[in-house]
């Protein structure tokens, strides 16, 4: 937690649960990824958090945007953003929200196959283009990969009926899974894309962009390599495969901007031994899967959590949420231990959850409100 935070948390003691960013700290993670990887033009992918007061401070930070809707393209226009400063980077699009986006000046739209490449014809006439092609998540706490991306193969057909259809087919994409340990995924990938960036440079397809995805990670519980190991992994790989002949390179990281610029401050509502010849003990907070931590399904995502209480003797437990739900239980297979004097009413601390937590909070499952936010 920075100093700022804690300090809010002191002065003004919000009602709970509540999201608390720091939006000085998510600068300083924006500054330090672009002075690592200077090469790369930054497009903030903006379902991550699509707060007004970020989206703000990253105009100002000349930031670009990755926007997965047109409202999330609405909300990068009313922040201040250019629309030629915004990439509608989702593959599913309906066509009214093609026609919107064109309408309103956004020029660049990805697909992944052929039916999303002929609406964006249709709808967005002489649009950029790139095709998001299909590379291994492993490595990935959080994968994309069933969903999205095409083969190489099939990436090579689509970007060439693009300019029969056209379109400009300005580059290929790729996305290596959210909070990705392993640098070695970048280059791979680099690599198996840079062939076919290659090739269809050959065939007479003018080519520009390169956009490497985000998946950059962040600690949790568990501590994953600096930012300078991946641009370094990025960097060779570019190098390699390029030479002095780079094209625009672009990346699009959501969770190392905002992740650990945010605190989620919750309030434990029971702690209890339901089996009292056990010694684990069921701690329920006042947040769970539907307050906003979606990204604890399968315990992908183990946040790291803090109690006043820390340093004291711990005990096993299992953590859950505050509704009816039999599904919202958050960790229960991955030994979290919590301090035996932690009681209902003590604040417990989910650290580093600035992403993909307060736009995942339902509208009021078992009556509970949506997330509160501030942002300082
Ligand atoms: C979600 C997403 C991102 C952001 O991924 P992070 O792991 O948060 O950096 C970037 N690009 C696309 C296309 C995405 O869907």
């Amino acid at each position: 937690m920075t100093p700022k935070i804690a300090r809010f948390f002191a002065d003004t003691q919000p009602a709970l649960p509540c999201l608390v960013v720091d939006l000085d700290r998510m600068a300083e993670n924006f500054r330090a990824l672009r002075a690592a990887l200077p090469l790369a033009r930054i497009y903030y992918a903006v379902k991550a958090n699509p707060a007004a007061p970020i989206l703000e401070r990253l105009v100002r930070l000349e930031s670009a945007f990755d926007a997965a809707s047109f409202e999330e393209i609405e909300a990068c226009l009313k922040a201040g953003a250019a629309p030629g400063e915004i990439s509608f980077g989702n593959t599913i699009k309906k066509a009214r929200a093609i026609a919107a986006a064109h309408a309103a000046g956004v020029s660049l739209f990805a697909f992944d196959s052929a039916e999303e490449l002929e609406k964006i014809a249709r709808h967005a006439p002489g649009a950029r283009v790139y095709c998001r092609i299909l590379v291994t998540n492993e490595g990935a706490d959080w994968p994309l990969s069933r969903k999205f991306g095409t083969s190489v193969a099939a990436g090579r057909a689509l970007m060439l009926r693009a300019g029969a259809l056209g379109l400009d087919p300005y580059g290929l994409s790729f996305h290596v899974g959210s909070q990705q340990k392993h640098g070695a995924a970048y280059e791979a990938a680099i690599g198996q894309v840079a062939m076919l960036f290659t090739d269809l440079t050959e065939r007479g397809v003018d080519l520009r962009m390169l956009n490497l995805g985000g998946g950059f990670p962040i600690p949790y519980r568990e501590t994953v390599p600096e930012i300078d190991h991946f641009a370094h992994a990025i960097t060779r790989a570019l190098t390699r495969h390029f030479g002095n002949d780079l094209p625009e390179i672009v990346i699009e990281p959501g969770r190392f901007i905002v992740g650990d610029a945010g605190v989620v401050r919750s309030e434990v509502v029971l702690v209890s031994r339901r089996d009292p010849d056990q010694p684990l003990r069921w701690v329920y907070l006042d947040i769970g899967r539907f307050g906003g931590l979606a990204e604890t399904e399968g315990e992908a995502i183990r946040y790291h959590l803090a109690t006043r209480h820390d340093g004291g003797p711990t005990g096993p437990v299992a953590i859950a949420g505050p509704t009816c739900d039999g599904a919202d239980i958050l960790y229960e297979k991955s030994n979290y231990r919590l301090p035996l004097a932690l009681t209902a009413g003590d604040a417990v601390d989910l650290l580093a959850t600035g992403a993909y937590v307060s736009t995942y909070a339902s509208q009021g499952f078992n009556g509970f409100a949506p997330l509160a936010e501030h942002y300082i």
